[in-house]
């Protein structure tokens, strides 16, 4: 083996993808143009579920349900190979306002998922709150995602991967139906194989290689509080709007959906809406105002359906990317995949919904 593989993209899809060849014995270097983690990967929520599973397509449940069983020891193999903590903590999502609550546990149960509508009393609902046909996931988990995409990117150092930042693949070069380069502003770096792990701009794609179908950014604003730690205890979810609480105490409030190019802006108008309802759901955020909104692209994809395949112009070169809103969940079992169809073995999970083609067929519709 011994390949020496570059992978273009170092979010969480181009790091999980590193580590997964490198435990294998790959040689990897991991290009970005920013830094490290520094996009959709920092700016979203670490839920490590989706929000409502039962609400998705299968070949979802399938990468989310195959994670979430593997997560917490993904996060502890690397925090054991950094050092660094990636503040994972199953501290279970309750869903209110749940449309058929019977149809979601039905759900729970065939996919293997805990799930009561009885709420057991270590969770404390905020004072005076009523939720209405409540679904409680209490295996739901999280991650302090720009802390594990920090563990993860040291992880992968610490393997003998090399990260190049603030290094942009401009296009690749090609030689009898293969890639053997890819071409940065500066270099032109030999690759034997090649992932593309771009996220939001796999849509775009690059000088030589097609763009990934369907792929668009869609942006997701987020604010954070911070209130005294041990007010929230778990992950509340509610027509469209999540709270997430940290364990010192930081409370992140969000998200929106919107298909707004490549402009990652906040405005104000957002930022007074989803105070309101955050507050609406924890009235102790009523009276503090947020200490940080920011916003991220997520990599957009119908049906939130990754594309995670070879690409069909070039034998060496693979695809990890449109996880859409859930990168980081969908992120062990999806970089198993992808080194398990680079390496030619057989893949734990059907690979058929992942495929290219497949994602071809499929289209936006109307709905984000
Ligand atoms: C507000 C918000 C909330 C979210 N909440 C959750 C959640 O709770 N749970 C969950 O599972 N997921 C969540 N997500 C989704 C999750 O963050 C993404 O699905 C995931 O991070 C995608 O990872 P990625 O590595 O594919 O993309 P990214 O993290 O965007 O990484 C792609 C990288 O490619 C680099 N790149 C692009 N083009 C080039 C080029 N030409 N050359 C070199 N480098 C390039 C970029 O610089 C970037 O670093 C959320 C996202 C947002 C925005």
């Amino acid at each position: 083996m011994n390949l020496n593989l570059i992978i273009i993209g170092a979010g969480v899809s181009g790091l999980s993808a590193a580590l997964g060849l490198l435990q294998r014995g790959h040689r990897v270097t991991l290009l970005d143009r920013g830094t490290a983690g520094g996009e959709s990967s920092w700016a979203g929520g670490g839920i490590l579920s989706p929000l409502l599973p039962w609400e998705y397509a299968d070949p979802v449940a399938s990468l989310a349900v195959r994670s979430m069983a593997a997560y917490a020891d993904w996060v502890a193999e690397i925090e054991a190979l950094s050092g660094r903590d990636a503040e994972f903590w199953r501290c279970g999502m309750l869903a209110l306002d749940v449309e058929s609550p019977d149809r979601a546990l039905a759900w729970c149960a065939t996919h293997g998922m805990a799930a009561e509508q009885n709420l057991p009393p270590i969770v404390s609902l905020p004072s005076g709150f009523s939720g209405r046909n409540p679904v409680w996931l209490p295996e739901v988990a999280q991650v302090r995602n720009p802390r594990l995409v920090a563990a993860l990117r040291a992880a992968v150092v610490r393997l003998g991967g090399t990260i190049r930042e603030h290094c942009a693949v401009t296009g690749v070069q090609t030689r009898g139906g293969r890639v053997n380069a890819v071409q940065t502003a500066t270099d032109t770096l030999p690759a034997d194989k090649m992932v593309l792990a771009t996220g939001a701009w796999s849509g775009l794609g690059l000088a030589g290689l097609a763009a990934t179908p369907h792929i668009r950014p869609i942006r997701g604003q987020m604010l954070l509080f911070k209130l005294e730690s041990g007010v929230l205890d778990t992950i509340l979810y509610r027509s469209g709007l999540y709270l997430i609480p940290r364990r010192d105490g930081h409370v992140l409030a969000g998200s929106t959906l919107e298909d707004a190019g490549f402009d990652k802006a906040t405005d104000a108008a957002t930022r007074q809406r989803l105070h309101l309802e955050a507050a609406e759901l924890l009235p102790a955020l009523s009276d503090i105002q947020p200490v940080r909104h920011w916003a991220g692209l997520r990599p957009g994809s119908p049906d939130n359906i990754p594309v995670i395949d070879r690409h069909p112009d070039f034998d060496n070169v693979f695809v990890n990317t449109g996880h859409y809103r859930y990168g980081v969940t969908m992120a062990p079992a999806s970089a198993e995949l992808l080194v398990d169809l680079m390496e030619g073995g057989q893949p734990a999970l059907d690979p058929a919904p992942y495929r290219w083609q497949a994602a071809l067929a499929r289209s936006w519709g109307a709905a984000l």
